[in-house]
């Protein structure tokens, strides 16, 4: 399949079921030309990870948990027996405690929780980058990407401590572009709208949310996993060759309205 990633390799991280956003991504990806790679976590999931490689020809598929630092190594040595180098890396990860995900944030937030999830859903951007770094160095237009939510700017019901994790990897992405940009790699963010998946599931009165973002946004509408991955094969290609450090929002434009019509 010939696009206007042919000829790019990329690593996706992420997918836990056909409805993540990181299949809609793979999808687009692929559409577009790319040859794919994918990370697992866990064995219970390694299977519903092969099926979606298996859909977009590939058969590279290794377990990563981001947790640990000993896995993401072992992610880039393995990588690298397949690889000499690749050129975009898609970090669609994110987690924290259910139960700090319902309630108020202060009646809810515990040390704890606080430090898993800025771990796993922020920190584990940097983790990941810096071990991608010298893979995907020296490449002609390279690009990280990471998948935010607009819970990083506003405070949103539910979303709790996942705001500050969000915030920080928004963060994240601006210290990383400044750093890698004189490597020619690009990093930037989506802020997607609510999307129905596993990781939506765990945030307390996420039906609602849904509701009524299509109920406000111009589009009058939620967005797909395959919107989200369609501008995502934008940023990583040469025709974003100019982009790099920024948040782009894939929202139906929810987060332009300042109040909910009436
Ligand atoms: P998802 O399908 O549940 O994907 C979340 C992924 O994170 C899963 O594959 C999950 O694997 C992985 N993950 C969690 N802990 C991990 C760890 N320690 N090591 C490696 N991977 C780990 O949900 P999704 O909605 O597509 O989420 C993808 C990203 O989009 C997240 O950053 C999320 O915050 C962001 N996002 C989602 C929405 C939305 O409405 N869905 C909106 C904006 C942004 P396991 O399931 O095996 O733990």
């Amino acid at each position: 399949m010939s696009g206007f990633l042919t000829g790019k390799r990329a690593l996706i991280t992420g997918i836990a079921s056909p409805r993540s956003i990181a299949a809609g991504i793979a999808e687009a990806l692929a559409a577009q030309g790319a040859e794919l790679a994918f990370t697992y976590v866990g064995d219970k999931l390694q299977g519903r990870v092969e099926a979606v490689a298996e859909q977009h020809g590939s058969s590279i598929v290794l377990p990563c948990d981001v947790a640990s630092d000993a896995d993401i190594d072992g992610l880039m040595d393995k990588l690298a027996g397949h690889w000499d180098g690749f050129d975009i890396l898609i970090h669609s990860i994110g987690f924290a405690p259910r139960e700090l995900l319902k309630g108020g944030y202060l009646e809810s937030v515990t040390r704890e929780g606080f430090h898993i999830a800025h771990d796993i859903s922020a920190y584990s951007f940097a983790a990941l980058g810096k071990a991608a770094r010298p893979m995907m160095a020296k490449r002609d237009d390279a690009a990280m990407l990471t998948l935010t939510y607009l819970g990083a700017d506003k405070a949103l019901p539910s979303y709790n401590v996942m705001g500050p994790a969000k915030a920080s990897l928004e963060a994240n992405v601006r210290y990383m572009a400044a750093e890698l940009g004189r490597e020619q790699i690009r990093v930037n963010g989506i802020s997607a709208g609510p999307i129905k998946t596993l990781a939506a599931a765990g945030i307390s009165g996420f039906r609602d949310m849904q509701a009524a973002t299509a109920n406000a946004a111009p589009l009058g509408r939620n967005v797909t996993a395959l919107e989200v991955g369609n501008t995502a094969a934008f940023l990583c290609s040469p025709l974003a060759s100019g982009v790099t450090g920024e948040i782009v929002f894939v929202d139906a434009g929810y987060n332009i309205m300042g109040m909910p019509p009436g």
